[in-house]
C-alpha cells in the first residue's frame, strides 16, 4: 500500500530534531524498517516525518568505564561487528547479528528497535536482561530510564511524543561471563517466535546470580523472575528444573506463527538451552 500524505524534514542535529518534533503530529524516522511498513499499512499516519537517520553525533560505540555507551542511531550491523561490544557485551553483538537479514541490519538502528517497543524484537530483551539504561532528551531536558521501567505495553514505552532516545548505556559483562541468546523462528530473517536471553554469574558449580528475559511472551519483553529465583544460589545441575518455570507469569500471544501453548513450551525448551549454553561458556 501507499502511505497517507506526509511532510518530510531532515534534522542535522538532536537540537534541530527536538525543535521539529514540537510540531503537530510529528514522528521520528531512523532506519525506517518498522515505521515505514506501518505507514504503508496506514497503521501510522504522521503528518510530519523528522528524519534523524543522518545525525552523525548519534551513531557510535564508546567505552564509558563500567559501561558501554551506544548512540541510538548505531545500526544493527555496527552493533554486531563493533570490537568493544564483542569484547564487553558479546550477547548484544550476537543478538544484533540475528536480526532480520543484511539489508535490515544495515538500515535498522538500536534506538529504533528500543523506541518501537515491539515485544517480538530481539534487542529490547537483551537490553532488559543486561539492566541497560536509556538516555532520553525531550522538552524538559535529559532523563535516564532503566530498561525495567522503559517498556510499558504493546508498542508503548516511556518515551513521550516529543522525546528522542539518544543513548543506550550497558554495564560491561565482566564477571557475568556465561551468556546465551536463543531465538526460535521459522525462517532466518523472521522475528522471534520466542527468544530467551540469559546471563549468569557463577562460582565453580554454583550459580550465584542469574538474569533471564523472554522475547514475545507478553506485551513487553519480560524478565523470567521465577527462573531467576530458582537459580540463585543453586547448582548448575538444577538449571533444567528451573527452566520449567520459564512461562510462569507470562501471557504469550497466539498468532499465525504459533499458539500461546506452543510458545509456552518453546520458552521452557529455549530457557533450558540458554542456561546450558551460558553454563558452558
Ligand atoms: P524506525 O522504523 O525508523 O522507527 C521505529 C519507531 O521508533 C518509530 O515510531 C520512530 O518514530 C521511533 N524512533 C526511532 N528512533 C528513535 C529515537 N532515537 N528516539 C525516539 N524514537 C525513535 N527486529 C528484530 O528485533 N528482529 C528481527 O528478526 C527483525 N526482522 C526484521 C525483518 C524485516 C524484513 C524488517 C523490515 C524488520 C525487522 N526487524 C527485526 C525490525 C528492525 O530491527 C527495525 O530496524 C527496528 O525495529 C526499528 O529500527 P529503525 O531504526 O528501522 O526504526
Amino acid at each position: 500500500m501507499i502511505p497517507a500524505k506526509f511532510d518530510y524534514e531532515r534534522a542535522d542535529s538532536v537540537d534541530e530534531a527536538l525543535e521539529l518534533l514540537g510540531r503537530d503530529d510529528a514522528k521520528l524516522l531512523a532506519g525506517g524498517h518498522s515505521l515505514l511498513p506501518l505507514m504503508k499499512l496506514r497503521l501510522a499516519q504522521p503528518a510530519l516525518l523528522v528524519d534523524i537517520g543522518r545525525i552523525e553525533e548519534l551513531a557510535y560505540v564508546r567505552d564509558a568505564g563500567e559501561q558501554l555507551a551506544i548512540g541510538a542511531l548505531t545500526r544493527h550491523h555496527d552493533v554486531a561487528n563493533d570490537p568493544l561490544v564483542q569484547e564487553h557485551c558479546p550477547i548484544l553483538s550476537h543478538a544484533a547479528g540475528l536480526i532480520g537479514d543484511p539489508q535490515v541490519r544495515h538500515r535498522g538502528t538500536i534506538g529504533g528497535s528500543v523506541a518501537h517497543g515491539d515485544p517480538a524484537s530481539d534487542l529490547p530483551t537483551v537490553l532488559l536482561v543486561l539492566d541497560a539504561e536509556f538516555a532520553v532528551r525531550g522538552p524538559g531536558g535529559e532523563t535516564t530510564v532503566p530498561a525495567a521501567e522503559f517498556f510499558r505495553g504493546l508498542f508503548e514505552t516511556a518515551l513521550g511524543p516529543q522525546d528522542i532516545l539518544t543513548e543506550i548505556r550497558i554495564p560491561k559483562l565482566g564477571a557475568w561471563k556465561g551468556w546465551s541468546y536463543q531465538k526460535f523462528n521459522r525462517r532466518a530473517q523472521d522475528w522471534a517466535t520466542v527468544g530467551v536471553a540469559a546471563v549468569l554469574r557463577r562460582d565453580n558449580g554454583t550459580i550465584e546470580e542469574a538474569c533471564v528475559a523472554l522475547t514475545n511472551m507478553g506485551l513487553t519483553p519480560l524478565r523470567a523472575k521465577a527462573v531467576e529465583e530458582a537459580l540463585a544460589g543453586s547448582s548448575a545441575d538444577d538449571a533444567a528444573a528451573a527452566a520449567e518455570k520459564a512461562d510462569d507469569a507470562t501471557s504469550p500471544p497466539s498468532d499465525t506463527n504459533a499458539s500461546a501453548d506452543y510458545r509456552r513450551e518453546l520458552a521452557r525448551v529455549l530457557t533450558r538451552r540458554a542456561l546450558e549454553e551460558a553454563l558452558s561458556r
